[in-house]
């Protein structure tokens, strides 16, 4: 716009110059200016030496407002062109790190010739996401700066983009797997040494996928999804490292697909069904509940572990979905069997942060008719530790159903003491591995002593995982444990089994409870 403008005056400064030479060289053919003075003095009357004086001024006054007019239309259009450079320079930039911006590098991308050698590099900050939300976002904001001026360092002809929030892609115009490879090596080395910010060192590895052209694909552009992928591979390790694209790593996704499709037919087609296992009186061997666990065999009669799915529905968001389904099932079940028989069943991390959760159990409770009080949701320690507050309140309003709530794997890491007194939980169930290691040595059956006595001081009530052996079944019984779960007394079993094993249980003793273990 502004070149054009500029043309357009030049065109009219020329025509003017032409012009002018023209009716000057014409003037001079013609003797213009003697006859003028002539044509002048004869006409005295008219006072036209007045009028040409006149128009002499004027003339000159106009060329001295025209040359300053057009130095104003020289800063005016400096300033355009600086304004418009600026927007370009945002419209192409990550306004936080300054490197250039997904659209950028997508347009980047786009225009690539076929033939032409290109590396793309996809950055994965690691634990970075910790960071920043343990010391607040202006903390990872300044580390996120540091980072991408470390990309930037690396070398100088690389195009540095800000892909995501911690996902930075770096184009290496030129570069081969091999050349691709050795500034990968580079930019760990840059990113895994510390960043200091306020006197506080920050640790922030990377895992960085590579893919190239024309090696792994003819079109740029989907070379990023190969970078990610490589990328994935490389996250899988937990040092910092680098990955070059293989197209294996295709099949890997191409699995990823069908087990997600899997899974969402059998919950769809109910094929994931609940089983139950005893949960005992330690005290008398009384089978009073059971803990629902989920279990899924395929058509071959393969069997998908909980630890599989749980966690893929947990991802594709599928939780809220099947959690209904198995605690649907489990409530008409139950209502089978005596009504002194409890009913345990888990609750997904993720499943704290709705706040439709407590109107989801209430409506299955009252469709199905099964008490509340027969309930007891539980939930892992690590929900407490990721959405402390709104877990409180959630638990609150499952409480203030009926529905009694216990504390899952008690003793796996995230173990805080206050916070069994601040939780309004009833029940702490004490982890398999504590079982296991308590008889193995005497400091950890001191630990698990301690556990049972301080939740009885919290009046919270207790069952021991895992039992396997009769010795642990003993030990535990007398370190006042209220309940017990394991293979010593069953494995979880089928309703029909369950209903079975509820049956020939209704008169136990310890000895006929081992004997119908499976
Ligand atoms: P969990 O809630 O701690 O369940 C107890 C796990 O310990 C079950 O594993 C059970 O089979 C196993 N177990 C019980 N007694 C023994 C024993 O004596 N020895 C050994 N080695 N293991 C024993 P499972 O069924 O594989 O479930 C694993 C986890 O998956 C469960 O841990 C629970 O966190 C989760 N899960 C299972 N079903 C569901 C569900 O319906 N919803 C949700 N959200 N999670 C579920
Ligand atoms: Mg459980
Ligand atoms: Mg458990």
């Amino acid at each position: 716009m502004q070149a054009n403008l500029r043309k357009r005056a030049l065109k009219d400064a020329l025509w003017l110059i032409v012009a002018g030479v023209m009716f000057w060289v014409a003037s001079y053919q013609l003797d213009l200016f003697d006859r003028l003075v002539a044509f002048v003095e004869n006409h005295e009357s008219w006072e036209l030496d007045e009028i040409i004086l006149a128009a002499l001024s004027a003339g000159t006054m106009g060329f001295i407002y025209a040359a300053r007019r057009y130095s104003d239309l020289k800063v005016e259009t400096a300033r355009r062109e600086a304004a418009e450079q600026e927007a370009r320079w945002n419209a192409d930039r990550d306004s936080l790190t300054g490197l250039f911006n997904r659209r950028y590098l997508e347009d980047y991308l786009a225009n690539v010739p076929e033939d032409r050698r290109l590396s793309v590099m996809m950055v994965d900050l690691n634990g970075f996401k910790k960071i920043n939300d343990l010391r607040g976002h202006s903390i990872g904001d300044r580390i996120l700066c540091a980072i991408a001026d470390r990309i930037r360092s690396v070398r100088p002809d690389i195009i540095a983009t800000r892909y995501g929030g911690d996902e930075f892609i770096v184009l290496l115009p030129g570069e081969d797997p091999t050349g691709a490879g050795v500034v990968a090596t580079d930019m760990l080395d840059a990113l895994d040494a510390p960043i200091l910010i306020d006197g506080e060192e920050y640790r922030i590895g990377a895992a960085i996928g590579l893919a190239s052209m024309p090696h792994h694909s003819t079109e740029a552009s989907r070379l990023v999804h190969k970078a990610d992928l490589a990328m994935y591979q490389a996250k899988r390790r937990e040092e910092s490292s680098f990955e070059v694209f293989h197209p294996w790593f295709l099949t890997d996704v191409e699995e990823a697909a069908s087990s997600e499709q899997q899974l969402r037919d059998a919950i769809r087609d109910e094929t994931i069904q609940p089983y139950y296992q005893p949960l005992v009186e330690l005290e008398n061997g009384r089978i009073v509940g059971c803990e629902a666990l989920a279990r899924w065999f395929r058509e071959d009669g393969t069997q998908v572990p909980p630890s599989t799915f749980i966690p893929l529905a947990e991802k594709l968001g599928l939780i809220d979905e099947l959690f209904e389904s198995l605690l649907r099932r489990a409530c008409m079940d139950a209502k089978e069997w005596d009504e002194r028989v409890t009913l345990s069943f888990n609750l997904s991390a993720s499943q704290l942060d709705d706040v439709a959760l407590p109107y989801r159990v209430a409506s299955i409770l009252s469709e199905t008719g099964f008490l509340p009080s027969r309930l007891e949701l539980e939930l892992t320690e690590s929900t407490f530790v990721q959405n402390a507050e709104v877990a409180l309140d959630t638990i609150v309003q499952l409480k203030a159903l009926g529905v009694r709530i216990a504390l899952d794997d008690f003793g796996t890491g995230y173990s805080s003491l206050s916070q069994l007194a601040r939780l309004k939980i009833d029940r702490v169930k004490i982890d398999r591995s504590f079982v296991m290691q308590c008889m193995a040595d005497e400091r950890s059956m001191s630990v698990l002593q301690a556990i049972v006595a301080l939740s009885q001081t919290l009046k919270l009530a207790t069952t021991a995982e895992g039992i396997e052996q009769n010795d642990q079944y003993l030990e535990l019984q007398r370190a006042g444990c209220d309940l017990g779960q394991g293979f010593l007394f069953s494995r979880a079993l089928s309703p029909s089994d369950f209903q079975d094993w509820l049956n020939r249980m209704a008169v136990p003793d310890e000895k006929n409870m081992l004997r119908a273990a499976v």
